[in-house]
């Protein structure tokens, strides 16, 4: 069976509802756009979002573009491409704006204006919010908006297995519909991937159980390159045990960090910005306290400090911050009102992804990307908070854009490739679901969790990042020996944690030897054997290229400095 439409957009988060709007308004609703997201479309990890959106609102109380530009850069250690960080401080404040008109119920001033708090890394208060549930509202509003449009067919908890490429251009998906277990090929003229971000490859994480990164290792293995893979941010407040977040808006309302003596450690590593640091250096901080005997330990290795927001009081808590205390009291049986919170830093955001240029198009013909799956160059070695939903929005609407215009122009559509369907069914249902090894998907995908945890998180060295490697390897090879026991086509979540932790396994070969490569420590990537940045040998963006049955490609492009030099990064 196929399916064909104008624009197919992969993904249903943030960055992929903004797309289909852009895509059918721009169209006046004459295209015909797909939506195909694997969970139902509102259970995107997006919903999750909690602290805020970064956009600069009120430039008469003091900000400015060229400041958020400054703090952007500054925070990514200088890796961020420099025009695509001018065009996101000034294409954000319009998303804002637009988000207001179409509804989204913001936390409010007493004169009525939107508010905004501070956030990590910022040096003013630019995180837009509504409680803290700033991504569920965002992506309620948008939804609704979508609803305007007669010409959008959603394809709910149906998962891609493939991107389907031929000579440079795009042709279609496979997409396994999990509730009727029926296997189909859409077609279409221009795709949009939103497929978010991977964090899924560690274990102590922030993120939903779905993001396994599989439009990232489909476009990989398509043929598409991956941009900055080693850098993976560690979000310095995960809830112990669970790895639930607790917004950095806890700590932008006032929260302080302390050690087992009842000290605000953050005063010895950054005396200017204390808790609202970049997340890079709180987390390592942490770490360290940790490491040096000031933090609490657990049984299961899960040591860590505390977030203490008794102070703010009652009040604030309940109105600024109520998900986190509910999250608190039901995860960690704590009420913050009273005690202070157990924290440790938690696998949070992929700086990586798709290399795509500016506007969000990769070297495909017809495939842009856009949000956590892609990598524009934003974010560079360590991402802001609030800047991530932000970025959502913002090439959210400018790939949708031009998917719409490219769809427009373009008469035909790509040959079938019926071929590439058949071979892809026979690998799902014949090959991998009747695989009948001795091997556990669960297992292996637990030790590779584990091992992330261990040799790839905040503090890196070159020995623990080989064994990393050499793991990723065995791992790779015991997934050829997994038994999949359920052998039905629906709703099959044996198979699909194959392909999932297939994925997960391709993009971590990446992350760890792209991580060797660099000898240098620069944001999120923090070598304690190269603990310096190296601007000279280092200031590029390494790119992976998939090599089927062989190590990946790396090559490297130099960072786009059109603004700041690089300088040494104090706060
Ligand atoms: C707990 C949490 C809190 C956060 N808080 C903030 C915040 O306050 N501010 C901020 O700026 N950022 C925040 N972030 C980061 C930000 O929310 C994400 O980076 C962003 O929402 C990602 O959006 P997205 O559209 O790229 O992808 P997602 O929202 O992750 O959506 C991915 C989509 O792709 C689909 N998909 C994936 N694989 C397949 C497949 N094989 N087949 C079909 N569909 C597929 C999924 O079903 C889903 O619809 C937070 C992240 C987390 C985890």
């Amino acid at each position: 069976m196929e399916v064909v439409h104008d624009v197919v957009i992969l993904g249903s988060g943030l960055a992929g509802l903004r797309a289909a709007v852009e895509a059918a308004r721009v169209s006046s609703d004459e295209l015909d756009i797909a939506i195909v997201s694997r969970v139902q479309l509102m259970r995107s990890h997006s919903v999750c979002a909690e602290g805020g959106t970064a956009a600069v609102l009120h430039p008469e109380e003091g900000d400015s573009l060229e400041l958020h530009a400054w703090d952007t850069v500054r925070g990514s250690d200088f890796l961020a491409d420099q025009d695509v960080v001018k065009r996101f401080v000034e294409e954000s404040p319009k998303e804002l704006r637009q988000l207001d008109h179409w509804g989204v119920p913001w936390s409010r001033r007493p004169d009525g204006r939107m508010n905004q708090r501070p956030f990590g890394g910022h040096t003013f208060d630019r995180a837009t919010f509504a409680e803290d549930k700033t991504g569920f509202f965002e992506m309620h509003t948008l939804y609704d908006r979508l609803q305007r449009f007669a010409r959008i067919t959603r394809y709910d908890e149906c998962c891609v297995t493939s991107i389907l490429i031929d000579n440079g251009i795009f042709q279609g998906m496979t997409v396994w519909d999990l509730t009727s277990g029926e296997f189909f090929l859409i077609r279409g003229k221009a795709l949009v991937i939103a497929a978010g971000g991977a964090c899924r490859m560690f274990a102590f994480t922030t993120y939903s159980l779905t993001a396994t990164g599989d439009g990232m290792a489909m476009a990989y293995r398509a043929g598409l390159p991956l941009k900055d893979m080693e850098f993976v941010q560690f979000h310095p407040t995960g809830l112990v045990p669970s790895g639930i977040l607790i917004t950095e808006g806890a700590r932008g309302e006032g929260g302080y960090l302390i050690n087992n003596k009842g000290e605000r450690f953050m005063e010895k590593y950054a005396p200017s910005k204390m808790e609202t640091a970049p997340r890079d250096i709180v987390s390592r901080s942490e770490i360290t306290e940790i490491a040096e005997g000031r933090g609490f330990s657990r049984p299961d290795g899960l040591d860590y400090v505390q977030l203490d927001l008794r102070h703010l009081g009652a009040d604030t808590i309940n109105e600024r911050l109520p998900l986190i205390r509910e999250v608190a009291i039901k995860f960690a049986f704590i009420d913050p009102i009273e005690q202070p919170i157990p924290i440790r830093p938690a696998a949070h955001y992929c700086m990586g992804g798709i290399h795509t240029d500016i506007d969000g198009a990769t070297p495909v013909e017809g495939i842009s990307a856009a949000g956590e799956v892609a990598c524009v160059s934003l974010h560079g070695a360590n991402r802001l908070g609030a800047n991530s939903t932000a970025e959502c929005l913002v090439w959210g609407r400018i790939t949708g854009e031009k998917a719409a215009r490219y769809a427009m122009a373009q008469k035909s559509l790509a040959p079938a490739p019926q071929q590439k369907v058949q071979e892809e069914e026979r690998r799902l249902f014949e090959q991998l679901g009747h695989g009948n090894g001795s091997e556990d998907v669960f297992v292996i995908r637990t030790e590779l969790q584990r091992m992330m945890d261990k040799n790839m998180a905040v503090y890196r060295n070159g020995p623990d990042m080989e064994v990393a490697l050499e793991k990723v390897r065995e791992l790779r090879t015991r997934l050829e020996h997994v038994k999949v026991i359920d052998t039905s086509r629906i709703y099959n979540t044996n198979l699909v944690a194959l392909l999932e932790t297939i994925n997960l396994i391709d993009l971590a070969e990446t992350i760890v030897l792209g991580a060797i490569a660099r000898t240098e420590s620069r944001g999120a990537h923090s070598r304690t054997d190269f603990p310096n940045r190296d601007d000279v040998n280092w200031g590029n963006h390494t790119l992976a290229y998939y090599i089927p049955g062989q190590e990946p490609r790396l090559d490297y492009i130099p960072a786009k400095i059109t603004m700041w030099q690089p300088v040494e990064r104090k706060y």
